[in-house]
């Protein structure tokens, strides 16, 4: 009845790693699995690249795999 009434704290996003349907619980990923393997290319990213200014390019280019942002109004 008072669905106007919801604020959402911030608009729905896909998973950075999948482009599923983020969960709270997990937040911004949909899964514990995804969360892990985030944080697994960001700590090899970290050893790996000492300083590259590419860690801008590969954050953009995970949002954008699945294209499937043209669902909002
Ligand atoms: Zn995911």
């Amino acid at each position: 009845m008072s669905d106007d009434n919801v604020t959402p704290l911030r608009p729905s996003r896909p998973c950075a790693i999948c482009g599923k349907k983020t969960q709270p619980a997990f937040h911004p990923f949909c899964s514990k699995h995804c969360a892990d393997v985030d944080l697994n290319r960001w700590l090899k990213g970290a050893y790996v690249i000492p300083a590259a200014e590419e860690q801008d390019d590969w954050s953009e280019d995970t949002g954008a795999q699945t294209g499937g942002q043209g669902d909002e109004t």
